[in-house]
């Protein structure tokens, strides 16, 4: 087990005005293997009432559309293409350059579509699909009490279950300026869910991207404590922090803050942009970091956001109040 070094109680030792900014944290370690529905696991089955209908998402879909150039139109654009080359080489100072009627050309065959596969001589547009009977979710993550008994539990709860569309989405209710998965959360007393009536074989979505779909991996959960990004101290205390770090042979950001890595609770990696915590939509209660979700290549292998983070907040009032998606 590796743990920070020094640690953050060395750290608040020193500098007791941290004492208080101190979080709870589960670094959750997800490795691949072949976990069963009463572990905790990353992409693994959920402990999951048959009675109880699976997630399906309704949300629209962002869909890429393709539409093939037809022959004579491939030709026109080719046309215009060796045009423009030819009046580049012969002028190599200009830059390249389309005249009005190449250019009504190109406006015709693409249609107002963003972009042209030059591959397989496609238009290429993003459409918003609402159609179709819904998509089941996929499992992100299960996780029992036991294993992170310091983070913040509904009364009853032991256990915690967080789906995924595994899909674009840029129109998700109670989000803003986010395109991404849409999430479900759960949590739940495993001893509700009797071994005879679990759901054996949930549903699978029809439609999925890769970089959403987890490798199964099993979890070995280390509990941390984690301190705010130093873009969130006090001038002087940031500081103050950042040397203390750096005279321990740390780094204060990411060795004694926001620890990265799959984790329950603690810090955002890094201050919000625009710097702005987030605010509950239904009480307005200051919401906390519930999950981070990172990108990889190894482990669960997904990829979020330009392979950035994905952070799930949650509002400590009433776990039923929307959660509210960053990414970074
Ligand atoms: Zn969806
Ligand atoms: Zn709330």
């Amino acid at each position: 087990m590796s743990v920070p070094h020094p640690a953050v109680e060395d750290l608040v030792s020193a500098l007791p005005e941290l004492a208080g900014l101190v979080r709870a944290a589960v670094l959750l370690r997800p490795e691949p293997g072949a976990p069963g529905v009463l572990d905790s696991s990353v992409g693994g089955p959920l402990l999951w009432p048959a009675a109880e209908p699976w997630p399906l998402c309704r949300e629209a879909h962002v869909v890429e559309v393709r539409e093939k150039v037809s022959d004579e139109d491939r030709a026109a654009l080719e046309r215009v293409d060796r045009a423009v080359r030819e009046r580049r080489r012969a002028r190599p100072e200009r830059a390249y350059e389309t005249t009005a009627e190449e250019a009504a050309v190109v406006r015709r065959v693409m249609n107002g579509a963003g972009s042209l596969d030059r591959i397989s001589w496609e238009t290429v547009r993003t459409a918003l699909d609402t159609s179709g009977p819904g998509v089941p979710m996929v499992p992100l993550l299960q996780l029992r009490r036991a294993q992170a008994p310091a983070a913040d539990w509904p009364d009853g709860a032991d256990l915690l279950q967080v789906l995924w569309c595994p899909n674009d989405h840029s129109d998700l209710p109670h989000q803003s300026a986010y395109h991404g998965p849409a999430v479900e959360i759960r949590h739940r007393a495993a001893s509700d869910v009797r071994p005879e009536d679990v759901l054996a074989a949930p549903p699978r979505p029809h439609r999925a991207d890769d970089v959403y779909l987890p490798t199964p991996c099993v979890l070995a959960p280390l509990p941390v404590a984690d301190l705010p990004d130093q873009d969130g101290l006090p001038a002087k205390l940031a500081e103050r922090a950042r040397r203390w770090a750096e005279e321990h042979g740390a780094a204060y950001r990411r060795d004694l803050s926001c620890l990265p890595g799959w984790k329950l609770g603690g810090w955002p990696s890094r201050h919000l942009a625009g710097g702005e915590p987030l605010d509950c939509g239904s009480c307005a209660t200051r919401l906390r970091l519930l999950l981070t979700v990172p990108s990889s290549n190894d482990g669960p292998d997904l990829s979020v956001g330009r392979f950035g983070e994905l952070r799930l907040f949650s509002c400590p009032e009433d776990g039923r109040h929307p959660v509210r998606l960053t990414l970074q």
